[in-house]
C-alpha cells in the first residue's frame, strides 16, 4: 500500500489507523453478521455508535450542557438557509461578515430567508483579512451575527471571535474542533465534517437550548425537532456518523481540541516560516494577523513557476496543493489528521524548489 500526502482543502486526509479499524469493521460490525451500512438505523448496535458520537463530539469540542447537537445532511450549504429560517422570526434580522467566498455565499442564501444586511464586507480588501470589532457595523435589534471562522480559499481566519453585544452563529467548516471557543459569546455554531471530522455527507450544529423555536416548517427543516429526536427522526447518514466517531476517539487520544490546536500552530508555522526565509520568493497575499492555520495559500514569482512547483510535488507524493480556481497559486490544507512527515515533506519540496530556481 502506499499512501500520499494528501493536502486537499476538503474532503481530505483521514487518519490512517481510523481507516484501517473501518475497514477490519467492515463486513462483519460487532459480531451482527452484517456490515454497519447494511444495520437499521433503530438497531441497538447503531445506537450505541451514535449516542457514542454524541458523547465524544461534546468531549472532544468542550460543548456545554445547554447546547443541542444536530447531525444533519446537507452539507454547511443547506445551514446556509436553514439557520436564518429557524432562528429569525418575523421582524428580526441578521447581520453577516462577508469575509471570503462562504461568507459571502452564506449571506447571499440567507437573503431568501430574512431580513440581513452585511455588518462589513472584506471585498474591497480583495479578502486578505477578518475584520476587527471596530469595523464591524451591528445595527440595533440584530438578532445575531454570522461569521465564518476560517474562510478555506482565502486562506484567512478570525484570530479572535468578535467580542459583539448580539449573539454569533458561526460556520466553523474548514476549523471545526481545532480551536477551542468562546462559547458564551455564540447561538449556534455548525460547518461540514469532511474537513477536520470524518468524510462528506454529515454537517453538525451545535445550538444553544434557548434559541430553538418551533417554526411552520416541514420537520427535517427544523431544528427543534432534529434535537427532540436525537437526530433520528429520520434515517441519519450512518457511516459518516460512525466514521466521525473513530477520528473524534483519536482526537481524544491526541489531546482533545486544545491540543488540535497547539498542533495546527506548529505546522502552520513550519509552512509560514518558509515562505518568510524565501526573501520574496513565496509570496502570501494574507494578513499576517489572520493567517489561517489550516488552509495556507502562497504563490512563487510566475505562473509557469507555480506549475512546476505543483508539477515537482506530486512527483514526491504532495498531492492536491493547487489552489483554488478563483484565486490560483498554491492551497497547503493541514487539517487535523495530516500527519507531521506530511508537513515536513512540504517544506522540504518548498525549500529544495526555491534553493533550485533563484
Ligand atoms: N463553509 C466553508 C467555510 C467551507 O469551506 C465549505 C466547503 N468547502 C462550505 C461552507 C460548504 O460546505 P458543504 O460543501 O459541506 O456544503
Amino acid at each position: 500500500m502506499s499512501r500520499v500526502h494528501n493536502f486537499c482543502a476538503g474532503p481530505c486526509t483521514l487518519p490512517v489507523e481510523v481507516l484501517e479499524e473501518v475497514q477490519t469493521e467492515f463486513l462483519d460490525f460487532r459480531g451482527s453478521g452484517m456490515s454497519l451500512v447494511e444495520l437499521s438505523h433503530r438497531s441497538a448496535e447503531y445506537d450505541d455508535v451514535h449516542e457514542a458520537a454524541l458523547k465524544l463530539f461534546r468531549d472532544v469540542f468542550e460543548v456545554p450542557e445547554d447546547f443541542e447537537i444536530l447531525f444533519l445532511q446537507g452539507g454547511a450549504t443547506l445551514l446556509f438557509s436553514l439557520v436564518p429560517m429557524n432562528l429569525l422570526g418575523d421582524g428580526e434580522r441578521a447581520g453577516y461578515v462577508r469575509s471570503g467566498t462562504w461568507g459571502k455565499g452564506a449571506v447571499r442564501d440567507a437573503a431568501f430567508h430574512g431580513d440581513v444586511y452585511v455588518a462589513w464586507d472584506g471585498e474591497p480588501h480583495g479578502f486578505t483579512r477578518m475584520p476587527r470589532d471596530d469595523d464591524l457595523d451591528v445595527h440595533a435589534g440584530t438578532r445575531y451575527l454570522h461569521v465564518t471562522s476560517n474562510e478555506t480559499i482565502e486562506g484567512i481566519r478570525m484570530a479572535a471571535f468578535p467580542s459583539v453585544d448580539v449573539p454569533i452563529v458561526g460556520d466553523m467548516s474548514s476549523d471545526y474542533v481545532s480551536r477551542p471557543i468562546p462559547w458564551e459569546r455564540f447561538d449556534l455554531v455548525y460547518g461540514g465534517t469532511q474537513k477536520n471530522l470524518g468524510p462528506a455527507g454529515l454537517a453538525v450544529v451545535l445550538v444553544r437550548k434557548e434559541a430553538l423555536v418551533e417554526r411552520q416548517l416541514g420537520s427535517y427543516l427544523r431544528f427543534d425537532r432534529h434535537a427532540e429526536g436525537r437526530s433520528l427522526m429520520n434515517t441519519p447518514p450512518m457511516f459518516a456518523i460512525y466514521l466521525m466517531g473513530k477520528v473524534l476517539g483519536w482526537i481524544r487520544g491526541l489531546g482533545g481540541v486544545r491540543a488540535m490546536e497547539e498542533r495546527a500552530r506548529r505546522r502552520s508555522s513550519m509552512v509560514y516560516g518558509a515562505i518568510e526565509e524565501s526573501g520574496g520568493f513565496y509570496r502570501s497575499p494574507v494578513d499576517p494577523t489572520d493567517r489561517s492555520l489550516m488552509n495556507i495559500v502562497f504563490r512563487t514569482p510566475t505562473d509557469e513557476l507555480d506549475a512546476a512547483f505543483l508539477k515537482g510535488a506530486e512527483a514526491e507524493g504532495l498531492m492536491n496543493l493547487k489552489g483554488h480556481r478563483s484565486v490560483g497559486g498554491m492551497r497547503a490544507s493541514i487539517y487535523n489528521a495530516m500527519t507531521d512527515e506530511g508537513v515536513d515533506a512540504l517544506v522540504e519540496h518548498m525549500r529544495g524548489f526555491r534553493e533550485a530556481n533563484t
